[in-house]
């Protein structure tokens, strides 16, 4: 029998108006994960009218106790951090020890914006005038809508829900249709942890209704979203028409630069991790290689061999490196550039096939693909494959190398591989990605340090951590106080004070 989900809205648990539901499969088996509701607009409406109601007492409840929430839910979710990633794998496919880490992201996300719940800083300065006080604060923004990906169905929701939640905001969430049901327990151990009613509601459904509701809703003041270049510049656009806060993490071109003078080894283990990890479906996985002349044979060749290596399977299996795609769409789109690729000239060296045989015909899996002599103008070296599928490109020295770089439509993540301490730094100052490596691959961020990219990987902001993810869920409120019992004006009483 199908086990059956529910939103979660003002506390309860609850099927969509419609009564309609979507299914959730295991993309490496096709078994069924479970039904949760297809919501539309009245499902979207009516939780955020539940946050709008909670938001007034959660504002006012104190942050240091609004963290303890957050703390608690941190823990919990650490209790549970095996069956939170068994289940990740099941219904999103990622190899177990990645699942893990997805689960782990928010345990420490929890952890740090629990941190936070003491500190929350403001600004206090000197006024310009006697007797006078001079700070600013934040405000919660109020209503924010959240759309998150299936790639990490716990790390980045909890990027978005613990800073909403900690700064005093309420939220609407709508995950995406291919992993809901982590997203019904994730929510559920907020319930158990005491978040109050109406302050956290999920709505579960498919981008159009259910997300294009909530970007439409005018109670709902800011929406924070993180999946494609499409649909975010979509939302950005109404966005604006409607006058509302869109926080955008978009999609990644991201290269690791090898030059000649590198740690050979080390590179190819960065590579094979940035570039196949996940099935390469991470917004900051590795899709370009971009070699110096001396090591680009010996570097491709290395490289090829390695991929050609990994083994395809279930996630939960201990034998399984790769998993599988997420959805036949994603597995046909990879090879769709894989046809490409080789239309367009590049040396096809390894992979370029789905995974059909034994067990894998029962999933969505594609082969790790290697393409020699890309060039920069190739789709391949431009576009998002966000699967297996690696391009390298060769490059002269390091000017070109970051050229390269830098020469995409993305700005997410970038990595050098090299010995010579003056290159690192050449590239540290002149790479212009969000994130930059040196000597490691182009995936590992940490939550104490802003993620966001630049270009069309987004609109600015940086959620994923750091102080700066404060500032997409609030607004800045600047305070003065006069006590001097008189009339002072700023900028014209300044000058008689000084004689
Ligand atoms: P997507 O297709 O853009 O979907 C993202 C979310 O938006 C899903 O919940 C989706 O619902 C929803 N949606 C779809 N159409 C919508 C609409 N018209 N209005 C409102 N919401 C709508 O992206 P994805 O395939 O899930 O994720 C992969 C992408 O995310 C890649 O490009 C990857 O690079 C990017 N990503 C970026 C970061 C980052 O931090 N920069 C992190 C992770 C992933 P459905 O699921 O029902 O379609």
């Amino acid at each position: 029998m199908t086990r059956e989900f529910f939103n979660y809205i003002d506390g309860k648990w609850i099927p969509a108006a419609s009564g309609e539901t979507l299914a959730s499969h295991n993309p490496a088996t096709g078994e069924l994960i479970g039904a949760v509701p297809a919501s539309d607009a009245r499902d979207v409406a009516r939780a955020v009218t539940a946050a709008a109601n909670a938001f007034e007492k959660w504002r006012k409840t104190p942050a240091p106790r609004r963290a303890e929430i957050i703390h608690a839910v941190a823990d919990l979710v650490r209790a549970r951090k095996q069956t939170l990633g068994e289940l990740l794998t099941r219904e999103m496919g990622k190899v177990l020890p990645e699942a893990l880490g997805d689960v782990q992201e928010a345990v420490d996300m929890g952890m740090y914006m629990a941190g936070e719940g003491r500190r929350l800083n403001g600004l206090l300065v000197p006024s310009e005038l006697p007797n006078k006080w001079a700070m600013a604060v934040r405000d919660p923004l109020g209503v924010v809508g959240l759309i998150t990906p299936w790639n990490f169905p716990i790390a980045v929701p909890s990027w978005k829900i613990f800073p909403a939640l900690l700064t005093g905001n309420t939220i609407v969430w709508k995950p995406a249709e291919d992993t809901p049901v982590l997203a019904v327990e994730f929510v559920k151990i907020f319930e158990e942890a005491g978040l109050p009613p109406g302050v956290l509601n999920l709505v579960t459904g498919y981008g159009v209704p259910a997300g294009a509701a909530l970007v439409e809703h005018p109670q709902v003041k800011m929406i924070s979203f993180t999946g494609s270049n499409e649909i975010g510049k979509q939302i950005a656009v109404r966005g604006a028409q409607l006058g509302k806060r869109v926080s955008l993490e978009l999609g990644g071109k991201n290269a690791i630069i090898v030059l000649d003078d590198a740690d050979l080894d080390l590179a190819l283990d960065g590579i094979i991790w940035s570039a196949f990890g996940t099935s390469g479906q991470r917004c900051t996985a590795t899709s370009r290689v971009i070699v110096t002349p001396e090591i680009h044979s010996e570097l491709a060749e290395r490289v090829a061999d390695r991929a050609s290596k990994l083994r395809l399977g279930n996630g939960l299996l201990p034998t399984t490196d790769v998993g599988p795609l997420i959805n036949r769409d994603a597995v046909d789109k990879v090879h769709q550039y894989t046809e490409l690729g080789v239309s367009e000239g590049a040396a096809l060296l390894v992979g370029g096939a789905r995974g059909v045989e034994g067990d894998l015909a029962q999933g969505h899996f594609y082969k790790p693909t290697v393409f020699d002599r890309v060039t920069p103008t190739m789709r391949l070296a431009q576009e998002e494959i966000f699967g297996p599928s690696l391009a390298i490109l060769r490059a002269h020295d390091i000017d070109e190398a970051i050229r390269l770089n830098n020469g995409v439509n993305f700005g997410l993540s970038a990595s050098i591989y090299t010995s010579n301490v003056n290159k690192a730094f050449e590239a540290m100052r002149d790479l212009t990605t969000g994130i930059v490596y040196i000597n490691a691959g182009t995936i590992g961020s940490e939550v104490q340090l802003p993620f966001g990219g630049t270009r069309g990987t987004g609109n600015g902001h940086r959620e994923g951590g750091g102080p700066p993810v404060l500032d997409a869920f609030t607004e800045w409120k600047s305070i003065y106080v006069d006590y001097s019992g008189k009339l002072q004006r700023a900028q014209i009483d300044t000058d008689a004070l000084v004689q």
